[in-house]
């Protein structure tokens, strides 16, 4: 296929939804990691078109809803910081704080700027010598590279005024988690290729030989999707725990090698505190102590900073695919996109936020 809507066939989608009910003869769970891929489960209306053995549970891949709350109260601290420049991806200004957020810094004068690139920070910081800009690096091992690049740069250019909060997480170390939960329930993995895209699968095949798990490497386009749970309820009904790539058309075995290199040059892997899960073991990266000069935890002394997860949101049971977001007793109510609780419900990836845009007001009220 060479062409957008070739992969948004319905006919297609027809056919690979009657081969999933024609293979799939008992319960099955499979969990999507990426909450690209669970927008557009939602918004084609995948789960429709499965049978209802095939439940659908949401990953932890959200780097915006995965971000714990005491990251964004760093980030709070750092740009309410006279005479700092503040830069951030859009997604992660609404994202409530213990006490408030980064759009009220910046309503309250603070020098928040948005940014879709951390090279665009780069250059702010090049262009305001005397003011010391952040970069708010947040994500998975997908916007690595980029973050890795940026802080790489401003070390060989000496830009001293440029740093970075480091905020990165890692999918295996989550995963794992998950799957050896006691109330684990997923199945068969729907693996991100975007982050196979850089990483390869290797990591991947430890992953299903540990737990006996099918994982297929797809996309983010409805055929892509379908395609996968095809393929891996045809590994569960044969018993099989492999890894398979959906997403040919991007991902290799081995990965990007110049760019894990370069995330290899300036980060390296460290414990991460996960939004409402708590820390994981080696589950993110930080910045290496020779780019120490650059991570603005340490200029800004806000490593101490610490915060405990409002109660109601249970967004950890949700981005652990125990509960879906319409378990929540705050979800449309209390918790809205104008009014969020949770991250999930403000990044454009997030699963609450999904759940809100495509099933509550499109005439296919979710039940509790
Ligand atoms: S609906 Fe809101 S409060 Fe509930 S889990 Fe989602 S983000 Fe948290």
């Amino acid at each position: 296929m060479k062409y957008i809507d070739e992969y948004r066939d319905g006919r297609i989608a027809g056919s690979l939804a009657a081969d999933i009910q024609a293979r799939a003869t008992r319960p099955w769970v499979l969990m999507e990691i990426c909450g690209g891929q669970t927008h557009t489960i939602m918004r084609y209306g995948l789960e429709e078109l499965l049978p209802q053995q095939v439940e659908l549970v949401h990953g932890p891949g959200c780097p915006v809803c995965v971000a714990p709350l005491e990251i964004v109260d760093k980030a709070i601290a750092i740009a309410s910081t006279p005479g700092v420049i503040f830069v951030s991806y859009g997604d992660m200004l609404r994202v409530p704080g213990s006490r408030s957020d980064l759009f009220r810094v910046k309503a309250a004068g603070g020098d928040v700027r948005i940014a879709y690139s951390p090279m665009d920070a780069l250059k702010i910081a090049r262009e305001n010598p005397r003011r010391r800009v952040v970069f708010l690096g947040i994500g998975f091992e997908t916007t690595a590279p980029a973050n890795a690049m940026a802080v790489w740069q401003a070390k060989q250019e000496g830009l001293a005024n440029f740093s970075m909060l480091v905020s990165h997480v890692l999918v295996p170390p989550a995963m794992r988690m998950i799957l050896g939960s006691r109330n684990n329930r997923v199945q068969g993995l729907i693996a991100p290729g975007h982050v196979c895209t850089v990483m390869g699968w290797r990591e991947y095949e430890d992953l299903a030989r540990e737990f006996h798990l099918p994982v297929v490497i797809t996309g983010f386009e409805p055929l892509d999707l379908l395609e996968a749970i095809r393929m891996l309820v045809a590994q569960l009904e044969e018993g099989r725990a492999e890894v398979e790539n959906q997403y040919v058309r991007s991902v290799s075995y081995a990965g990007n090698l110049p760019a894990q290199r370069l995330i290899e040059q300036v980060f390296e892997t460290a414990d991460r505190q996960w939004r409402g899960i708590g820390n994981i073991p080696m589950s993110g990266f930080r910045l290496r102590e020779e780019f120490a000069a650059h991570d603005a935890e340490k200029i800004f002394g806000t490593s101490k900073i610490t915060a405990a997860e409002p109660a109601e949101c249970i967004s950890a049971l949700v981005l652990q695919g125990l509960k879906k977001p319409a378990d929540c007793l705050a979800f449309g109510t209390r918790c809205t996109p104008e009014q969020p609780l949770g991250a999930p419900m403000v990044s454009s990836e997030g699963v609450c936020a999904a759940y809100h845009q495509y099933r509550r007001y499109a005439g296919q009220e979710v039940t509790r």
